[in-house]
């Protein structure tokens, strides 16, 4: 997709701090990491958002997550806890319209968040 960020980091156009990465899905080092560990995790294939995901996409998303729990084990954030989450849309605080799952773990996070 022209002109997002993610896909021009899968295209390898733009650098990123990679942490995993196979034919499917993408993990680098959040720009502006908000926690010790602080990682996103996309699909290959651009997904605007939660808003837009169809049936076909399920998989992606299932895979992301049995995905997530692994790289928090070799992140060593699975026993302490940490967090997966997504932003859709505007008030939910996407700045990048390409599904995207923040990790984040290393430090006692609040609850609810801002
Ligand atoms: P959102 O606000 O859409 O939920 O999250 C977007 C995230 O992408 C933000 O945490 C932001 O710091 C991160 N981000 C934006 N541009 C880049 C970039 O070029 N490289 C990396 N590694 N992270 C980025
Ligand atoms: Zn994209």
């Amino acid at each position: 997709m022209e002109n997002c960020i993610f896909c021009k980091i899968i295209g390898g156009d733009i650098p990123c701090d990679k942490v995993y990465e196979d034919d499917r899905i993408l993990a680098f080092k959040d720009i502006e990491p908000q926690a010790p560990v602080h990682i996103l995790i996309i699909p290959k294939k651009h997904i605007s958002s939660l808003n837009d995901l169809a049936e076909e996409d399920s998989k992606i998303i299932s895979y992301i997550f049995l995905k997530a729990k692994e790289l928090a084990k070799n992140l060593g954030i699975s026993e302490d806890g940490y967090r997966l989450v997504t932003n859709c849309g505007k008030a939910g605080g996407q700045t990048v319209d390409h599904v995207h799952f923040h990790m984040l773990g290393g430090r006692n996070l609040q609850w609810p968040p801002g």
